[in-house]
């Protein structure tokens, strides 16, 4: 591990323009009292990155990919932060390792792409036959095999040698997930399927068994630095190729039905590979699409991953569309038996969101029993409620009205009803909103503290505590490094703690926010104010909770007594 003292770091850092540097890579052109360009770190179409010059930072407000100019020159060459520090520092004629072998390119992607062509070679040899026979039987046909790099690995030709011989170090190998501990090839005459980032780069594998019995059907590549299922989605890079305006991404699970729909000329088709959708899928699916088709597995786990990303979809302005397979049938099965025509007639006739929800709660429902009507009809209104449409809501009411004979005035007045209970609901969820403000609060903070000593010492003497863990030590690291440095500058306190995950996270949440960098003393006064209300807030709401679990009586009056002083203590100590 490389140590360079803080002081090298920001006085390298003083003496490297952002704008200059970030040129190098992008085309910037000024806009205001920035610059602004197409961000390499995510699919920019417009230019969503902004440089500042003045802070020495850049932020891409679409994929919230931010930082200083160390930060920039690590994602965009793959090394890690100091490396980065050490290839800036050597331009301005620093001498900071006796080895350049530390500022060598990251060699994971290398690695991937020897591996991905070496297991495409054995599919190729003489021992690849029955896998090639297997692949056949399946429909997979000479083309779809190159064009989604399917390889083969097998116990006499050893990856882990080949990579060896090479002269890479058998320890990257088993971290990146080709080598086990004992030094062999972690995958083992099975078919593979490499799979690849949003760029397009080999990151991981899925291996399939073919011609033996084995209790797991595939093997996946454990999780890396690089492979985090959660954050990509197979076949992004082709997908998107593929993508026309206004066209749809259909999301399936498995990588198979991926490679499956290829083969009936179907595309625009992306796997989540058997997670759940991810906060970062939503953000990849966004950017992608206004429309999605979800087709997952027709069994009822298939059923279940629908509904998590229906709920995970759902807020966004995202057309979703449902496809529900009969038979248990995943897409990769159901196109091997009915074929393009009938794959694609499911597609037509995919439901929209509400109609599934309502199919969803027919499920199970005994409609001449007139208990399971009612319980329906209750559902199926309460759904409605959430649905912003007037026109869907009318039309849907009407629909309930006839199938059940029901006066549609009935109906009408059950749904008022309940959207009457939901506003009730909504004022409960007010202690929500004050948790809104509050965090808009805590991060502008932050973000002053960082512009502004002044901010800093007030946060230092008014606000008591920060309830919101990463903002109250993000808080105390600044505060310790004005005190141990003398002064505080973002663009050096994000390499200060370029190291702590835990802390670089929330700080480029809070730069991507994009805060407005004028303010007035009295706004920051306001923001304390809400924070040590809020802290209060917390603080009765924990010793409500107590008493209601206490039994004692005498301890139950002390909770209480506690409680009305929190709540009638002034809160002169926040003001000035
Ligand atoms: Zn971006």
């Amino acid at each position: 591990m490389t140590y360079i003292s803080n002081d090298i770091v920001n006085e390298i850092r003083s003496r490297t323009d952002i704008i200059e540097v970030v040129s190098r890579y992008v085309n910037l052109t000024k806009k205001g009292k920035n610059y602004i360009g197409v961000c390499p770190f995510h699919d920019d179409h417009s230019p969503s990155m902004s440089v500042s010059p003045e802070k020495q930072i850049f932020t891409c407000f679409s994929c919230g990919t931010s930082g200083n100019v160390f930060n920039f020159v690590a994602n965009f060459e793959h090394i890690s932060f100091i490396q980065a520090v050490m290839l800036l520092g050597e331009k301005l004629g620093y001498n900071l390792s006796n080895s350049n072998a530390l500022i060598k390119k990251d060699d994971y992607f290398e690695i991937y792409n020897l591996a991905n062509k070496f297991y495409q070679n054995s599919l190729n040899t003489s021992l690849g036959k029955n896998a090639i026979d297997y692949l056949k039987q399946r429909n997979i046909d000479k083309e779809t095999i190159k064009k989604f790099g399917i390889g083969l690995s097998v116990q006499k030709l050893s990856l882990t040698d080949y990579l060896k011989n090479k002269k890479y170090d058998i320890n990257k190998l088993m971290d990146i997930g080709l080598t086990n501990d004992n030094g062999n090839d972690i995958f083992i005459n099975r078919i593979m399927f490499p799979i690849y980032d949003l760029s397009g780069n080999t990151i991981a594998f899925s291996g399939r068994i073919y011609n033996t019995k084995d209790t797991s059907k595939y093997v996946n590549t454990k999780e890396t630095e690089k492979f985090k299922k959660g954050k990509i989605l197979y076949n992004y890079h082709i997908a998107k190729e593929h993508l026309k305006k206004n066209d749809t991404v259909i999301i399936v699970e498995g990588q198979m039905d991926v490679i499956r729909a290829s083969t009936i000329g179907i595309n625009n088709v992306v796997a989540t590979m058997g997670t759940a959708i991810t906060k970062e899928h939503k953000a990849i699916i966004k950017n992608m699409t206004k429309r999605v088709i979800l087709c997952f597995d027709g069994d009822a786990a298939g059923e279940k991953a629908t509904t998590s990303a229906i709920a995970m979809l759902e807020d966004t302005d995202l057309d979703i569309k449902i496809v529900r397979l009969p038979n248990n049938m995943d897409p990769d099965e159901y196109i091997l038996k009915e074929g393009k025509s009938g794959f694609c007639s499911q597609l037509d006739a995919a439901y929209n969101l509400i109609d599934y929800k309502m199919e969803l709660l027919k499920k199970n429902k005994d409609f001449t029993d007139i208990k399971d009507i009612s319980s329906f009809v209750s559902s199926a209104i309460k759904e409605l409620v959430n649905e912003k449409d007037s026109i869907i809501i009318e039309l849907n009411l009407k629909k309930i009205a006839t199938s059940f004979g029901i006066d549609y005035n009935t109906i009408l007045e059950r749904y008022n009803e309940y959207k009457k209970d939901k506003k009730e609901v909504k004022k409960k969820l007010d202690v929500k909103k004050s948790y809104n403000r509050y965090s808009q609060a805590e991060r502008n903070l932050i973000y002053y503290m960082l512009k502004d000593v002044t901010v800093l010492k007030m946060v230092e003497r008014k606000v008591g505590y920060f309830p919101t863990k990463s903002i109250r030590e993000l808080s105390n690291e600044i505060i310790y490094y004005f005190h141990k440095y003398g002064i505080i500058n973002i663009a050096d306190f994000i390499s200060y703690i370029s190291n702590k995950e835990e802390l670089y996270d929330p700080l480029m949440d809070i730069i991507a926010m994009n805060i407005k960098d004028d303010f007035q003393i009295k706004e920051i006064e306001d923001y304390i104010l809400v924070i040590n209300e809020y802290h209060k807030e917390m603080k009765v709401r924990n010793l409500n909770q107590k008493l209601k679990e206490e039994k004692d009586p005498l301890k139950q009056a002390e909770i209480s007594l506690e409680i009305m002083k929190i709540r009638g203590v002034k809160d002169d100590d926040t003001r000035n």
